[in-house]
């Protein structure tokens, strides 16, 4: 099915709104005009142009698994001007979408393959797409790894998902938090930490991994000390950016847009850019 893209803000409303964890929401959005509904498709890794009218308008990651379109989800953590206005808002309130924008992960190149996701933080958002569509179609794909590491464990995003996920049929899950809570009884320390617990084998892999910029810097690191080639390894970035569509400028790296050369990036392509780690 093909994708259409939404240049200009339509008016969508906020049918469901979830606490994912401390300051941080997920607003499950569906566009008042049920022909916008319908043609509603997207790859996972590409995010929208969100508008919370009166306050500004932000980049975020669809959340929500594109096997189901006729709304989307975005987890967004309130850090800001904009996520002040949008937290407080209720189901029914009125806010605007346009997009999706960006490549995506291009998971049909995928099937057939090992997957490893890497996530960290909220790097979980827009990386639930891709496992949910993997997950969906599990017969297409070989094993399963999901390494996951968050600050504490009352930030990990999708609790639910991540219980299900690990009965899902040779999908191995491993989590890990960088501050042990009492009621935590995993692993304590990086999510590279927790790659040696794996029995990866990179012949027939790809790697997707979403995180801060620190975390894919070390990430790379470690894949390749196992094996991965950059061609193997793909990472998506954040970047400032206003307009979506490579217009403003704000995300240009060294001639590449993160908003439509990216989010998503190959190793091989990230080895080009000149990022910095934190
Ligand atoms: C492609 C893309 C996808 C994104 N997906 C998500 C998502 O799924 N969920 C989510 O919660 N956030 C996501 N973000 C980040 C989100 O767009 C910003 O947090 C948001 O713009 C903050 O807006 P604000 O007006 O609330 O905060 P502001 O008032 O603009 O800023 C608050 C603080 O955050 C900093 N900041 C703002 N935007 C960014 C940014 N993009 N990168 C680094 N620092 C920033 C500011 O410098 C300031 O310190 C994404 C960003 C991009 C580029």
């Amino acid at each position: 099915m093909s994708e259409k893209m939404l240049t200009e803000p339509c008016q969508a409303k906020i049918v469901k709104i979830k606490d994912e964890a401390p300051e941080t929401k997920t607003f499950t959005i569906k566009y008042v005009d049920e022909a916008l509904q319908k043609a509603l498709h997207f790859t996972p890794g590409k995010f929208f142009m969100l508008s919370i009218f009166g306050y500004g308008e932000i980049p975020i990651s669809i959340s929500s698994s594109p096997l189901k379109t006729d709304s989307v989800e975005l987890t967004i953590v309130d850090v800001g001007n904009a996520t002040h206005a949008l937290h407080p808002m209720k189901e029914g309130d009125i806010v605007g979408l346009r997009g999706p924008f960006g490549n995506g992960f291009p998971i049909q190149k995928f099937r057939n393959k090992d997957i490893v996701f890497v996530s960290g933080g909220c790097g979980m958002a827009p990386l639930r797409p891709a496992v949910k569509a993997i997950v969906g179609k599990r017969s297409e794909y070989k094993k399963l790894t999901l390494f996951y590491g968050c600050k504490r464990s009352d930030q990990m995003l999708f609790k639910e998902d991540l219980k299900e996920w690990s009965g899902v049929e040779n999908f191995n899950t491993l989590f890990t938090v960088d501050e042990g809570t009492p009621d935590w009884k995993g692993e304590v320390g990086v999510v590279t930490k927790l790659f040696g617990k794996a029995d990866l084998k990179p012949e027939n892999s790809i790697a997707m991994i979403v995180g801060p910029p620190v975390m894919i810097h070390f990430a790379i690191i470690e894949l390749k000390k196992i094996g991965f080639k950059e061609g193997q390894i793909y990472a998506s970035l954040e970047r400032l950016m206003h307009c979506g569509m490579g217009k403003c400028a704000h995300c240009n790296v060294a001639g590449t847009y993160v908003c439509t050369d990216g989010p998503v990036f190959s190793g091989a392509e990230l080895a080009k850019l000149p990022l910095e780690e934190k």
